[in-house]
This record gives C-alpha cells, structure tokens and sequence, in this order.
C-alpha cells in the first residue's frame, strides 16, 4: 500500500469522479427516503494543497486550480454548483484562496441531510486516524477499515435500500481492473437497484476496451461511461485521462454529463489529443 492519494487530490480525475459522485448524491435528495454513500476506496477525506506532497506533483493546478475561478457558462455553473460548494465550503475560512480540496468522504458528507448515512473505508493506517478523527462523534458516519475489495459484499444491501457506492482504488495491482468487474458483479447480486461508480485510470486504452467488454457481460446492469482524455496517450509522463463507469445511473446524469464533458475536456486539457466522451456500454436492464 504505497498509494498516497495526496500527491493527486483535486487533479483533473478528482474533478470528474467527484463533480459526478455530487450529482449522483443530488439526485437521490430529490426524494425524501434517507439514502446511504459508501466508499470502499475512501482515502483521508481531505487534504492540504499546500503540503509537500501536493506541492510536489502539483496537480490539483491542473485540475481544480484551473476550475475554481473560471467563467462558467449558466448550464456548467448550475450543474457544477454542488461540487463547487463542497470545495468552498473546505476552503472557508482561507479568504477565498484555495487551500484544500476535500476527498470523496468530506464531500459526500457536506451534502448530506440529517438521516442520510455516510460510511467510509480506508486501509492505510495514517489515513484511516485522519478520517476517525475527522469523523469523531458524528452519529451519521462509519469509519471502517477492511479490505475494500470485501466492503461491497460485508455492506450491501444498505437498510436504507438506497444510494451509492463509490469503488475507486488506488490502481497500484495489475488485477484491478478484474476486480472492479466483480465488485460490480458482487454489488448487483446484494443491491440491484443501487447506483455504484466505479473509478479508473486511463494508461492503456486497450486494457480499458477490455474492462469494458467484462463488464457489458455483466447481467441486469444499466452501465454509463465516460471518458476524459486531457491529452493523447503516446505523450509521456503523467496521466493521460480517467474513466468513470456508472451503474444505475439517474435518469438525469447523461443529459448534465453531455453539457458538462464538453466544458471540462476545454477546461484542463494539457495538450493535443483531448477528447471526452460518454456512452453506454448497457442501456437496458436487462430481463433476467
Ligand atoms: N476515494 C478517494 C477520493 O475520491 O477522495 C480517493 C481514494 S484513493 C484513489 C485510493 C485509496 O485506497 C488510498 O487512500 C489507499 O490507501 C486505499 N486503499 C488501497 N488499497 C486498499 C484496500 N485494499 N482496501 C481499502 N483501501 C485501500
């Protein structure tokens, strides 16, 4: 475990993955039933842009740095309205500059109404003390720490019968993209209505053709994916673009992601070759 999701908070990845979890967590307060977000993956739920670590790689300017200021268009600003709070509201209190982006944990949590449910699941001791600390005496979260790929089995169905679970590893094992494919096949079998977002990196476009493939196998699912490419693959260094697969997307998401993809591949692109993109690797639920 040498991932440290520090040295990649609020780069352009984050920004996608975490402007999505947001709509997703907006739609399920349309209705009033209680809801509950689970995050296998969670890392330390917030994080300093101005620590070495952050300092180092630098990414969050290319990512949200690039973001937090721009002139939105009024359809971008009101679909990105959530996620931009979430990132104001870690930031109260710094006179408006941009101090520190908040992980997936934190964000869920700030849109989260009195009897919605949060729990969070991190390995790494450092960063699992951050989040039972940052989380102490809250009644509506659970810090855990098992193994993530076990949570979707140990935690599904909620009793909520509601909400979403954020897969998103840290991509260090060869195998990963295999088990995203079963912890989606593990999560539909317990919770087939639930909506589960799973996070990939883009290094190798044919290895995420075949993600692609294993999970259309996959009985039952409605699968949303999207893709933002911020450079061409062949360039070196860094990471080239992130994937998103969605299952049981709302009814809502695809119409705000063709408004909003767009906007974001202008936004951070670093160089030729950007492109963005969204379809679906399963429409229908299928019969079983
Ligand atoms: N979800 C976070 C966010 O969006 O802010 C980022 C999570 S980061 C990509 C992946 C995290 O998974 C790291 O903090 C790492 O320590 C943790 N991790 C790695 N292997 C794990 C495992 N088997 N079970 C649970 N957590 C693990």
């Amino acid at each position: 475990m040498n991932y440290r999701h520090v040295y990649h908070a609020g780069n352009f990845a984050d920004v996608l993955k975490h402007a999505v979890l947001t709509l997703v967590i907006e739609h399920l307060k349309l209705k009033p039933a209680p809801f509950r977000v689970i995050d296998t993956h969670a890392g330390n739920g917030s994080y300093d842009l101005s620590s070495v670590e952050a300092q180092k790689t630098g990414e969050w300017l290319d990512g949200i740095g690039r973001l937090i200021d721009a002139p939105l268009p009024p359809d971008v600003a009101c679909i990105l309205a959530p996620y931009l709070a979430a990132v104001r509201r870690e930031n109260a209190g710094h006179a408006g500059a941009l101090q520190r982006y908040p992980g997936s944990p934190q964000i869920a949590r700030s849109l989260m109404r009195a009897d919605d449910r949060l729990v969070v699941n991190e390995l790494h001791l450092e960063d699992n003390a951050r989040l039972t600390t940052q989380f102490a005496g809250d009644p509506q979260t659970t810090v855990l720490a098992i193994d993530g790929w076990d949570a979707v089995k140990a935690l599904l169905p909620p009793k909520e019968r509601r909400g979403v679970t954020l897969i998103d590893p840290p991509f260090e094992e060869p195998d990963e993209f295999s088990r995203l494919v079963q912890a989606l096949r593990d999560a539909h079998k317990r919770f087939a209505t639930g909506t589960v977002i799973l996070w990939y990196p883009i290094k190798d476009e044919r290895a995420v053709a075949a993600f692609h493939a294993q999970l259309q196998g996959i009985l039952a699912a409605r699968l949303l994916s999207v893709v933002l490419m911020v450079r061409s693959p062949e360039h070196l260094g860094g990471l080239p673009g992130t994937g998103l697969v969605i299952s049981n997307p709302p009814f809502t998401l695809e119409a705000k992601l063709e408004v909003l993809l767009p906007f974001l591949k202008n936004t951070l692109q670093q160089g030729t070759g950007a492109r963005a993109h969204i379809e679906w690797l399963r429409r229908e639920q299928a019969v079983t």
